[in-house]
């Protein structure tokens, strides 16, 4: 099924948090690479029994899809709007599992491997792709919000762009040291290499493409709450978004 989006949401749900608070609207959670943003993200929407969606998946979904055709990052920008709009993608929206299938496989792991990190940037920085992939978040978006439940979006542009009505925009940042740590040992838990000296290069480098495109550039939304998460541990991070949703009325 090329061209739309679909969403599976998972049984793992429960109807009500752990707390029996629930999610009611839309959090938009932005930032660059390896602020925690996936892990509080997931936490927060597990917690509150809300859909979560990583949109950086589906960057990196249809970026796989480019590669699989045989592009690559210096491909020109119609060749690769023209796979990566194209590209079967369905996200599923469970924070117990979250997972991006593509042309119904799985491809979680894959994505994030160097192939598709050294490319995504580039696919991500087409105007074309952005629109598409743009409007597969809205209808995910929408659509959990028409079962009646909360949603937390993870990406670069969801507070500035995707969900601008947001009841809760947060940027996350942390110096590129530490991100690069981060993600260093995210990598080795998945069982991928991780070189420091790589891994803090390929921060730098995405860091750069994707805060100076033309479309959507990487930025803190004018009315986004900022959050450096140098010094803050995940609960630290994770207490503070209970404490923000409950003050925006989000939580019901
Ligand atoms: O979040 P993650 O690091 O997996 O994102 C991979 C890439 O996808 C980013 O470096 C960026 O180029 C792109 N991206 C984007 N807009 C989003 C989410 C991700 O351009 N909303």
């Amino acid at each position: 099924m090329g061209g739309e989006a679909r969403a599976v949401v998972g049984a793992g749900i429960s109807s009500r948090g752990e707390w029996g608070m629930v999610l009611t609207g839309v959090v938009a959670m932005d930032g660059p690479s390896g602020t925690g943003k996936s892990t509080v993200s997931r936490r927060l929407a597990r917690e509150l029994s809300a859909a979560y969606l990583d949109t950086g998946a589906m960057y990196r979904a249809a970026t796989l899809a480019c590669l699989r055709a045989g592009l690559t990052a210096e491909s020109g920008p119609e060749q690769l709007a023209g796979i990566a709009i194209a590209a079967d993608l369905e996200s599923v929206t469970d924070p117990a599992a979250p997972r991006i299938l593509l042309a119904g496989t799985d491809v979680e792991s894959e994505i994030r491997d160097q192939p598709v990190t050294q490319a995504v940037s580039a696919v991500s920085a087409v105007p074309e792709v952005r629109e598409a992939l743009v409007a597969r978040q809205r209808a995910l978006i929408e659509k959990a919000l028409a079962e009646g439940r909360g949603i937390v979006v993870e990406g670069r542009d969801i507070g500035s762009v995707v969900a601008p009505d947001a009841g809760l925009k947060v940027y996350l940042t942390a110096s590129e040291e530490v991100r690069a740590a981060r993600r260093a040992r995210q990598d080795l838990k998945a069982g991928r290499r991780a070189d420091g000296a790589a891994v803090l290069a390929d921060v730098q480098r995405r860091d750069r493409l994707d805060s100076t495109r033309k479309t959507s550039p990487l930025h803190a939304a004018p009315d986004a709450l900022v959050l450096d998460t140098d010094e803050l541990s995940v609960d630290a991070v994770h207490a503070e978004l209970l404490r923000l949703v409950g003050e925006r009325g989000l939580v019901g």
